[in-house]
């Protein structure tokens, strides 16, 4: 068991209580400090009759990420799937058509990439998958300080999410084949902001 048990990260402060913290926090004893996250693989999102359908390039990406999800299941890797989810009268319908209502089918994961046993789901209202969400707590309660960010749009909510994730100090990285945007031009430019400006690894 180690002190990554408690979500301790890369310049954190050690302090005596956390020797405490460590042997009371559930999950402790997990192989990786890494997780997955599964961004907005959603019904409204991929599938061609989807309300914000977003074009045939995120639908590139389902198979390589159910790939990775095998390959990092079976290392331990913690897998977690952020998911778009609004009321019917959001805010954001001012700028978006309305998509991923809560209790819709349209805010399901596509069936390809159905969670399993012990992933968990935290749904956002905005971009970034931190906003109005306990994310970084969960995270933090899994020992977590390295992430994996694959999903849709690259330029949108990849991009948000792994600006706030860089914030916190979370090592962050982006497998190119796992990320796509409607947009070319804005996924490259999202790509090369991640990179270069935010530090994530993108390979
Ligand atoms: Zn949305």
């Amino acid at each position: 068991m180690s002190l990554l048990c408690l979500g301790k990260r890369e310049g954190d402060i050690v302090v005596s209580g956390e020797i405490f913290l460590q042997q009371n926090i559930q999950g402790c004893d997990k192989v990786s400090n890494k997780a997955v996250l599964v961004i907005d693989m959603l019904v409204d999102f991929i599938y061609f009759l989807g309300a914000l359908y977003v074009g045939d390039e995120p639908a590139r990406v389902v198979f390589p990420i159910a790939d990775l999800l095998e390959r990092e299941r079976a290392e331990g890797t913690k897998i977690i799937y952020i998911c778009d989810r609004h009321k019917r009268e959001d805010a954001e319908f001012k700028m978006f058509p309305p998509h991923c209502i809560e209790g819709t089918k349209g805010a399901g994961i596509v069936s390809e990439l159905k969670p399993e046993e012990g992933d968990l789901i935290i749904y956002k209202r905005r971009y970034s998958a931190f906003s109005g969400t306990d994310l970084d707590i969960t995270l933090r309660e899994h020992g977590i300080n390295e992430l994996v960010l694959v999903g849709v749009c690259t330029n949108i909510c990849v991009l948000y999410t792994a600006a706030d994730a860089r914030n916190l100090n979370y090592l962050v990285s982006v497998p190119k084949n796992c990320v796509a945007s409607f947009d070319s031009s804005a996924h490259e430019f999202a790509l090369n902001e991640m990179e270069k400006t935010l530090g994530v690894k993108v390979f």
